[in-house]
């Protein structure tokens, strides 16, 4: 028999616009797909990913950050081992807006689940909101995560899904 691996939920949250999609393509299909495609409801994608000796199968739930989503949220989180809060670096109100985001799902999972807190779009130099310390401060405050990226320039897609199944070894 295979190793099908254990399998992990992994949500992603944030303000419409922060790059979620982006990123998830990213990392399925290693490009950037520049035609934007807001996402309708709720869909997930699975990978099966190897870290260490161990193989992760990981189910990506994409939302919608739009306040009209809000009434499937907690149902989306309840069985998740992962959130993923993304912000936009160029965008101090998506990057206030994380939050919510995190109270939110903290409220749902409790100390269950790994938070992870994303500044995406770095490659948008000029035009950044938001420095990297106050992401990690944040992230620091609310027991979560760290990682900046550009789904764009490809930049640390992979060393945050790398994070992620580290966290998820360790917390067994
Ligand atoms: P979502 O609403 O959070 O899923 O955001 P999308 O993934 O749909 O991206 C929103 C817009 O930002 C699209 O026009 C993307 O092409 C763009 N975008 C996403 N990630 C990046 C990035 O890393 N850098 C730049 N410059 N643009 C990005
Ligand atoms: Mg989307």
């Amino acid at each position: 028999m295979g190793d099908l691996g254990k399998g992990y939920k992994l949500v992603f949250l944030g303000d419409q616009g922060v790059g979620k999609t982006s990123i998830i393509t990213c990392f399925m299909y290693g490009k950037f797909d520049t035609s934007y495609q807001a996402t309708i409801g709720i869909d997930f994608l699975s990978k099966t990913t190897r870290y260490e000796d161990r193989t992760f199968r990981l189910q990506l739930w994409d939302t919608a950050g739009q306040e009209r989503f809000k009434s499937l949220v907690p149902s989306y989180i309840r069985d998740s081992s992962v959130a993923v809060i993304v912000y936009d670096v160029a965008s101090k109100q998506s990057f206030i807006n994380t939050s919510k985001w995190i109270e939110e799902v903290r409220a749902e999972r409790g100390s269950y689940v790994i938070i992870v807190l994303v500044g995406n779009k770095t490659d948008l130099v000029n035009k950044r909101q938001v420095s990297i310390e106050e992401g990690e401060n944040k992230a620091r405050e609310f027991g979560a995560l760290f990682m900046e990226t550009s789904a764009k320039a490809g930049f640390n897609i992979k060393p945050l899904f790398c994070k992620i199944t580290s966290a998820l070894q360790g917390n067994e």
